[in-house]
């Protein structure tokens, strides 16, 4: 009997007229799927489908990558230079020469007047390694500025300095095939279903036919804590005390791996008298989860025959996220969880080639995880590139967070920034646009001219989006895709390879230097650079990635393919092949609710924006789930307030203020409220932005605010330029 179900609309999918399919990979998240792009018989890009041989996304794309296609004719796309000679003043459309002569004219000016250091570069986690690495080249090697990070300060800082601290180098150890072998997932700060949604589908299908304890620490009742067989809703920062908690329950109980912390790691003795002080009676009282449930953590964590964490900002943007990175490693060494299949510290890392930068930019040091302070890597890379080695500094300079401080006190006179957007994503934006207006030079170099930084600039550049480039990108669990070219770049906008390396003819070093002209030829650069060292690339080339929809590094020269984990036989990158064991003692130096500012403001990813919404901002079918800024609020607190649903609120913190539209759930805890971050004019109006001492990232997500109701909605709405349209 069909009657009932004749009677329904069969879903349709229209036929967009797709006549050729080109694979490329996704460029939003670090999850890294493959990816094809449908062109029509005018070579429009007309529709995106998920690669069902990849085995990173098997087929599946999240709501960005379906629509990824659309970014390549969005609205207010850059397609010509633009210069003007004050701030303010409208622009004029230039020729590449005229921009590209100006900027190299003013950093060579700046340079002169005020020394090497006081032109800064500011980049991303959005573009391709072979521009990372030819932007390290342009900076460190040409322009000569140790004032050079990227906006991965804001996100993976912590994740990188906890590696270094603890295993000797960055690199996250494990891979998503953990799922498959893992008893025990410990995720921390993570909402793994909005943030990372195929990343989540790899762990459901593998819990469908598998069951093993999932364990969500994290203050609100995110997606991902919903579906959990244990949630622990931990006070706003206090992570480590938590770790420090658990820690102590295993040695206590004598649950650790004996064997495995005498072979493979050192600060044994200190590590455990430090975490003696942590006893989960002490411990609940600081962290507010009970301490039965740490000592059922503990057991069921340090019992299970394989036990992985995962984690991203809720660890990674605090006052103390590498000591949280840390207190992770700690927890996996002294359960024998790193290096074994379903045992690792794996870092959910964020954007789409934030390993990349990591990995190849020279931001932190020089490429191919070599160190500005080793007098043997400066001398391996001044003889590549055909330098003196003289010109490197011996230690690097400043991190983004420190660029903007030395921009107010004058140290630094001109920027150049990339692919990133500090007037929406640095904390505490107030100060960000008087920082902005102090430069005597600023140059912006964006896909999109309407980018909020760009209002402040002297001279825009328009560069090429995603796949009208070719490059790799290097995923979370180290895996190396490749971006085939799908279509040309937008109007006259360029490669930002090729502005990097008409960038370094103004310079007469650059002159001098080699720059390949395409990407595949710079990749040739990898491999020799990276051959024999932790990162070896040495085995990979366009066509073979593109083959096996990518490949995890190490690939020696002559390998097969990559590998999946690291530290497999123990042996680590410190000096003595040890990890460390580090004792962490915690501070509580953040900002907490107190009578005047009683909420907690907690800030995080929806899965239908990606960052400052530059780009999800102007894709319709992304847009329409949450077109304007509002937060989550607990009905109860609400109620004392007179806030009621659907109305506008305003937030005011120590810094600043912001208003926003109301939605009440039972998500977060009556003390707590929840904005996304993607919104411009928003959320970074309130934050403090503490620095962590070890990796310089903000502390986002912690900071205090007070709220009242806002009765007029048209005021609101006009007041609050976050709910902007495109
Ligand atoms: Fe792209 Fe990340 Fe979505 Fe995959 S999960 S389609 S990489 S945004």
């Amino acid at each position: 009997m069909l009657f009932g179900r004749k009677k329904k609309n069969p879903i349709k999918i229209a036929d967009k007229g797709v006549v050729d399919w080109k694979y490329t990979t996704c460029g939003y998240c670090s999850t890294g799927c493959s990816i094809e792009v449908g062109l029509d018989a005018g070579g429009q890009a007309v529709a995106s489908r998920g690669v069902g041989g990849a085995d990173v996304n098997r087929g599946k794309l999240c709501l960005k990558g379906i629509f990824e296609h659309e970014l390549f004719t969005s609205s207010n796309r850059g397609s010509v230079p633009l210069m003007r000679e004050k701030r303010y003043d409208p622009f004029r459309e230039v020729s590449w020469d005229q921009a590209l002569d100006k900027v190299g004219s003013e950093i060579q000016r700046i340079q002169g007047s005020y020394g090497r250091d006081a032109f800064a570069v500011v980049s991303t986690g959005q573009i391709m390694t072979e521009e990372f690495y030819t932007l390290g080249k342009l900076a460190r090697g040409v322009i000569g500025t140790n004032n050079y990070d990227g906006n991965t300060t804001l996100c993976m800082s912590s994740a990188v300095s906890g590696y270094k601290r603890s295993f000797g180098s960055d690199g996250p150890p494990g891979c998503y095939d953990d799922f498959e072998h893992t008893e025990c997932l410990l995720a921390i700060g993570s909402n793994l279903p909005e943030q990372h949604p195929v990343i989540f589908w790899r762990l459901r299908e593998v819990l469908e036919k598998r069951k093993f304890p999932i364990i969500v620490v994290d203050p609100r009742v995110t997606m991902f804590a919903q579906m959990a067989d244990m949630h622990l809703p931990i006070t706003p920062g206090t992570d480590l005390v938590l770790l420090n908690s658990l820690a102590h329950v295993i040695l206590d109980e004598g649950l650790e791996d004996h064997g495995y912390i005498e072979a493979n790691t050192n600060g044994y003795e200190d590590f455990a008298k430090l975490v003696a002080q942590y006893d989960p009676t002490t411990a609940s009282k600081i962290c507010g989860i009970d301490e039965d449930t740490i000592r059922n953590v503990a057991r069921t964590y340090a019992r299970a025959g394989a036990a992985m964490t995962i984690w991203t900002m809720g660890i990674n943007q605090s006052t103390h996220g590498s000591d949280g990175v840390v207190g992770i490693n700690n927890l996996n060494l002294i359960t024998g969880n790193i290096g074994k299949p379903g045992g690792s510290s794996l870092s959910i890392t964020g954007q789409s080639n934030a390993m990349g930068t990591r990995e190849w930019s020279s931001c932190s040091g020089l490429p191919g995880y070599r160190a500005l302070e080793s007098e043997a890597d400066r001398e391996d890379i001044a003889s590549f590139w055909g330098i003196d080695p003289e010109f490197f500094p011996k230690k690097r300079g400043l991190f983004q967070t420190d660029i903007f401080p030395a921009i107010e006190t004058g140290q630094i006179k001109g920027l150049w920034i990339i692919a990133t957007n500090p007037m929406t994503s640095m904390t505490n934006t107030a100060r960000i646009r008087k920082t902005l207006e102090n430069l005597e030079f600023l140059v912006v170099q964006d896909a999109y001219q309407d980018v909020e930084t760009n209002e402040y600039s002297h001279v825009y550049l328009p560069a090429g989006l995603w796949a009208e480039k070719e490059g790799c990108f290097t995923n979370t669990e180290r895996r190396v895709n490749l971006t085939r070219n799908v279509v040309p770049p937008y109007g006259d906008s360029k490669p930002d390879l090729w502005i990097f390396s008409e960038m370094a003819k103004r310079f007469e070093q650059g002159r001098k230097m080699r720059f390949p002209e395409t990407a595949e030829g710079v990749f040739e650069e990898l491999r020799q650079l990276s051959k024999g060292r932790m990162l070896d690339y040495s085995g990979m080339s366009y066509d073979k990635i593109e083959q096996q929809r990518g490949i995890q590094w190490p690939c020696t020269e002559g390998a097969q393919t990559g590998t999946p984990r690291l530290y497999v036989d123990g042996k680590f990158q410190h000096a003595d092949g040890k990890a460390k064991l580090i004792p962490l003692p915690f501070v509580d130096n953040n900002e907490r609710p107190d009578e005047e500012y009683p909420f907690w403001l907690n800030s995080g990813r929806v899965v239908e924006h990606f960052h400052t919404r530059t780009r999800t901002g102007k894709i319709g079918n992304l847009n329409k789930f949450s077109p304007t800024p509002y937060m989550e609020m607990n009905p109860d607190a609400a109620r004392a307030l007179g806030v009621v649903h659907g109305s506008y609120a305003r937030l005011t913190s120590r810094r600043g203020d912001a208003v926003v539209m109301v939605q009440l759930t039972q998500r977060v805890p009556p003390n707590m409220v929840f904005i996304p971050f993607h919104f411009h004019e928003c959320v970074n109006r309130l934050t403090l932005g503490l620095l962590d001492p070890h990796s310089r990232q903000p502390a986002f997500k912690h900071c205090a605010v007070k709220i009242e109701p806002v009765a007029d909605q048209q005021a609101a709405s006009v007041r609050n330029k976050a709910a902007r349209t495109y």
